[in-house]
């Protein structure tokens, strides 16, 4: 049978990269059509994340043109994390497989037949993987490489070098949606859903136009949230660190009686003063991390839903009262 397709798109701010690469999923998918690997009315379907330019307006104009193209705008910005998800959950119903994408043409498009064919041969999750990161600057190759391996050390199954460039089926999506956490991180959840999976390797090049929306800052919550949304062994470590300094201080404390007693004692303020200040360092270190884990908790309890959709484009709304 041949499978209908989704392409899932979160856009934030695009207006400079979308009439730029808008065609060039056309092409992809028309030419997909083309060849009987997808069925004719699959769609690309674009997730304006609260957009303060006109991407939303070029997404409508897009698809008052072409019927393959179809759209949802959230209420506000969300984030990428959200806006996907809000795009995934909206076709899981419609279609039977979904590729999600960047918009800013970063990920080879040409990955998709291979992507396509690995579902054919029976995979599920079909997880889109850089082989190589010579395009990016020194210091994000480093701190990416290294944090994909401290993951993997902290216990979150994560595939190395895959972002969020991945073939889901519609049963794999219709599982997920039972995953209702509101901290997501959906390169460390897919595998926890299972089914078989593979791999796709490709080529990924510079954003076309536009800027990145990750900045050092928001690169760092997001490796924050992946650590704190899969792994308590964070606060496992501070439990072990605890012993160690207190250890550490017993033997302290042995020595000092020992000097006592033995009349040499010296009068020690550097060395007390920086033991102090270092405990009082790793303390704060400590509640920090315990703190975020509250946080995490505290949002998690208050169960508000993770992103809301104030408008569909002309023919999914259409399609949505049928
Ligand atoms: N994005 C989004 N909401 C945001 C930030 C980004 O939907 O709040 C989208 C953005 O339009 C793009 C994708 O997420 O399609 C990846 O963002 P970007 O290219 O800026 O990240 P980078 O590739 O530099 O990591
Ligand atoms: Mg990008």
């Amino acid at each position: 049978m041949v499978p209908r397709l989704y392409i899932v798109i979160p856009c934030y701010n695009e207006e400079a990269v979308l009439p730029i690469t808008a065609p060039l999923f056309l092409e992809k998918i028309k030419s997909l059509m083309e060849r009987k690997k997808i069925r004719e009315d699959s769609r690309v379907l674009f997730v304006n994340d609260g957009s303060k330019d006109a991407t939303w307006e070029i997404i409508q104009k897009l698809s008052a043109d072409n019927p393959v193209f179809q759209g949802i705008s959230l209420s506000r910005n969300r984030g990428h994390q959200n806006a996907l998800l809000a795009g995934l959950m909206e076709a899981k119903d419609k279609c039977d497989i979904t590729i999600s994408i960047d918009c800013d043409g970063q990920d080879d498009i040409h990955a998709m037949d291979q992507m396509l064919d690995e579902y054919l041969d029976g995979a599920e999750v079909v997880y889109g993987v850089r082989s190589s990161r010579k395009k990016d600057s020194f210091f994000k190759r480093t701190t990416a490489q290294g944090y994909y391996r401290l993951l993997n050390v902290l216990g979150a199954e994560i595939v190395y070098n895959h972002a969020d460039y991945r073939l889901v089926s519609s049963k794999v999506l219709k599982e997920f949606a039972n995953f209702k956490e509101v901290n997501i991180f959906l390169r460390g959840m897919f595998p926890l859903v299972g089914f078989k999976s593979t791999c796709v390797y490709y080529e990924r090049t510079e954003r076309i136009a536009g800027q990145s929306h990750y900045p050092l800052r928001k690169m760092l919550s997001l490796a924050f949230d992946g650590i704190t949304s899969f792994s308590v062994k964070p606060i496992r470590l501070i439990t072990t660190l605890g012993f160690v300094v207190a250890l550490l201080s017993a033997i302290g404390i042995l020595w000092a009686i020992y000097a006592a007693l033995t009349g040499n004692s010296v009068a020690g303020w550097a060395s007390l003063a920086s033991i102090t200040c270092f405990l009082g360092g790793v303390q704060l270190v400590c509640i920090g991390i315990i703190g975020e884990y509250i946080g995490k908790m505290y949002l998690e309890t208050k169960a508000r839903p993770r992103y809301i959709i104030a408008e569909y484009t002309e023919e999914m709304d259409k399609e949505n009262q049928t």
